[in-house]
């Protein structure tokens, strides 16, 4: 009997992704029994609901899932798969690390940053409603308890200490969110005192985003609420490679759910053309919430020599601007297929060469895309 795992393929993308980053787990040499469950738009199709309860049951059994992205509606339509999944599991803290993992080069290279974001409620609560009947009016309540800013502190907090992290800054607007922002600082500041070893810092949210990309090596761990969360990690994404390479972990008091950062990306459903690293390094994260320390390392390091190699990488890594020369793209199964050949092949213990600056000149728009 292997570990058993709940597994949701998504939407869009996210069949072709996961089935990728199940090869990569499997060839790690450690067991999975993987219950599949769909949710999104298979389930609505099978069952009528977009997040059925037999998806919420296998969590709770297994207490640790591999997902795939799911396709919200904009506008209209029903209200977000993973936003109920993290309300109804109580997956409170959202984990997104963003390491540069370049093989001739990035753009910057200094990147290594965890955001740990608020994912049950700030602008996500659900609480909107039109103010009129013309429709010329909306609000949209930003709910921010103390509750749940001292548990994502608290977690943040002791994230930094368990990762060797040498510093937490805090990214808020309690300068204009006199009430929402200030009580999160409030609580960030009262869990500071309790951690006298862990360096902390505050930044306002829009100095934030310029200080990330002009010293992003100045900057480790970021706590904050849950839609700047969302912003700040497609910003470190993109510092890091972009979304083909950024994985996520949602956390709760007992259960963990891993997914990338990216969307359901639907002009690419089907293609066999998205890149798997995202959903790959999710595993990565996933063994070692399982305490699977090696198999996580070779999954790591099978990643890394797979795009410094360049032979056998998505299109988004074959771009200028990722590659200063550029190479032939290469499907997202020929991709999976590469990283779980080497899986076994790799030594995780050798040390991993900083990544050299590509310079920005040449960087073609569309390599922001992955
Ligand atoms: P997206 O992340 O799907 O796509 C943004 C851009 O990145 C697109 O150009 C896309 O082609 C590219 N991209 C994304 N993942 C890639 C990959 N693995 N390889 C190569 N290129 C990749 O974001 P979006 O277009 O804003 O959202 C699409 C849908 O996904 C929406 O319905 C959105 O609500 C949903 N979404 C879901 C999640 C989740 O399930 N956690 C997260 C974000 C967005």
């Amino acid at each position: 009997m292997g570990y058993r795992v709940t597994l949701i393929p998504g939407d869009g993308i996210g069949p072709e992704v996961t089935s990728a980053a199940r090869l990569v787990a499997e060839a790690t040499g450690v067991s999975f029994d993987w219950d599949v469950v769909e949710a999104g738009e298979a389930a609505i199709k099978a069952t009528g609901s977009p997040l059925p309860d037999a998806v919420l049951n296998s969590i709770r059994k297994t207490r640790i899932a591999l997902k795939g992205p799911i396709t919200t509606p904009i506008g209209g339509g029903f209200r977000s798969v993973n936003v109920a999944l993290r309300q109804q599991l109580d997956l409170y803290a959202s984990v997104r690390p963003s390491r540069s993992i370049a093989g001739e080069g990035t753009r910057f290279p200094e990147t290594d940053l965890i955001v740990v974001r608020e994912a049950t409620e700030g602008l996500y609560s659900g609480v909107e409603h039109w103010v009129d009947r013309d429709h010329s009016a909306a609000e949209t309540v930003n709910i921010i308890t103390r509750k749940a800013s001292d548990r994502i502190c608290r977690f943040a907090f002791e994230l930094a200490r368990r990762e060797h992290r040498k510093k937490i800054t805090a990214v808020h607007k309690a300068n204009i969110m006199k009430t929402t922002g200030a009580l999160f600082q409030t609580a960030f500041q009262e869990m500071a005192a309790k951690y006298p070893d862990v360096q902390v810092d505050e930044r306002l949210i829009d100095n934030m985003c310029m200080q990330l990309v002009k010293k992003t090596g100045e900057y480790d761990v970021l706590v904050t609420t849950n839609l700047f969360g969302d912003i700040l990690s497609d910003l470190c994404a993109g510092l890091a490679g972009g979304l083909g390479v950024a994985p996520g972990a949602l956390y709760g008091d007992t259960l963990a759910v891993f997914e990338p950062v990216h969307g359901s990306a639907p002009k690419y459903a089907g293609q066999d053309r998205a890149n798997p690293v995202a959903e790959i390094l999710c595993v990565e994260l996933l063994l070692r919430h399982l305490g699977e320390k090696e198999a996580a390392a070779r999954v790591f390091r099978a990643v890394w020599e797979t795009i410094a190699e360049k032979k056998v990488v998505t299109y988004d890594l074959a771009l200028p601007g990722y590659t200063s020369r550029p190479v032939p793209a290469s499907s997202c199964s020929a991709m999976a297929k590469e990283i779980a050949r080497k899986v076994p092949l790799v030594n995780p213990r050798t040390p991993l060469p900083r990544p050299a600056v590509v310079p920005m000149a040449p960087m073609a728009d569309s390599a922001l895309e992955g």
